[in-house]
C-alpha cells in the first residue's frame, strides 16, 4: 500500500525548514518529495512557465492537469517507500484560492496523514519579508489569517476523501522551531509504525 504523509502550511510558515530538520534528525526512511517540484518539471517541459512562482498564475484547469500528473508520480514513489510530501492545502492565485488537492487528486494520493504547520500572521509576515529569494505575494495579517483558516477547512475535506488523520503543529519564534521539529518527528515515528 502506498504510504504518504502530507505536510502543508502557507508560504513563509517554515514548512520546508521544519521538514528538512526533522528528516536530518531521525533514522526514519521517508522520501522527501516536493509537490511543487513535480508540477514545475512538467510545466517547464511543456513550456508553460519559466519560474515556479509563475505556476499559480496559470489557468486553473492547466494547474489541475499538473496536479494530477504530479499525484500519479507521488503514488508510484509511495508504493516503493514512505513519502513525505511537502505541499500546500490551498494556493492563493490571482483568480482566487485554488484547492491543492481537488477530489480526483486527493483520491489518487490518499494520504495517511495531513500535517498543518501554522504560525501567527505577524510571524509569517516577518519571515516572508526576510526571504527575498522568492516572488511572494504581499499580504496583510488579516489575509494571512484567512488563508490559514481556509487551509484547515481544506484539510478536513481532504481527510473526508482519504481517511487521513490531521495534525496541527505550531512553529513560533524562539523555542518554537525546536518544538515543531520534535512534534513532526513524533508524527513520523507514529506514522511509520503504521506502515511497518
Ligand atoms: P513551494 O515551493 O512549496 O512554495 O511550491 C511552489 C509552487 O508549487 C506553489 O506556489 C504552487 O504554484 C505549486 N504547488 C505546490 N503544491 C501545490 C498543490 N498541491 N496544488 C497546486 N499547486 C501547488
Ligand atoms: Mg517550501
Amino acid at each position: 500500500m502506498p504510504f504518504v504523509v502530507m505536510i502543508t502550511g502557507i508560504p513563509g510558515v517554515g514548512k520546508s525548514t521544519i521538514t528538512r530538520l526533522a528528516l536530518q534528525r531521525t533514522a526514519i526512511k521517508f522520501r522527501l518529495v516536493n509537490f511543487g517540484d513535480l508540477m514545475f518539471e512538467e510545466a517547464l517541459k511543456a513550456g508553460l512557465v519559466k519560474h515556479r512562482d509563475g505556476m499559480r498564475k496559470l489557468d486553473p484547469m492547466v494547474q489541475k492537469k499538473l496536479q494530477l500528473g504530479a499525484a500519479r508520480r507521488v503514488v508510484e514513489m509511495a508504493e516503493r517507500e514512505p513519502v513525505l510530501l511537502d505541499t500546500h492545502a490551498t494556493i492563493r492565485t490571482p483568480m482566487g484560492y485554488l484547492l491543492g488537492f481537488p477530489r480526483e487528486v486527493i483520491e489518487t494520493i490518499k494520504p495517511n496523514y495531513i500535517v498543518i504547520i501554522e504560525a501567527t500572521p505577524s510571524e509569517i509576515l516577518g519571515r516572508r519579508l526576510r526571504d527575498l529569494k522568492r516572488d511572494r505575494d504581499v499580504e496583510t495579517e488579516e489575509q494571512i489569517q484567512r488563508h490559514q483558516d481556509l487551509n484547515r477547512a481544506a484539510a478536513v475535506s481532504y481527510a473526508m476523501h482519504s481517511d487521513a488523520l490531521i495534525k496541527v503543529i505550531e512553529n513560533h519564534e524562539d523555542k518554537g522551531l525546536e518544538e515543531a521539529v520534535n512534534e513532526l518527528i513524533e508524527v513520523l515515528n507514529l506514522a511509520v509504525r503504521e506502515y511497518d
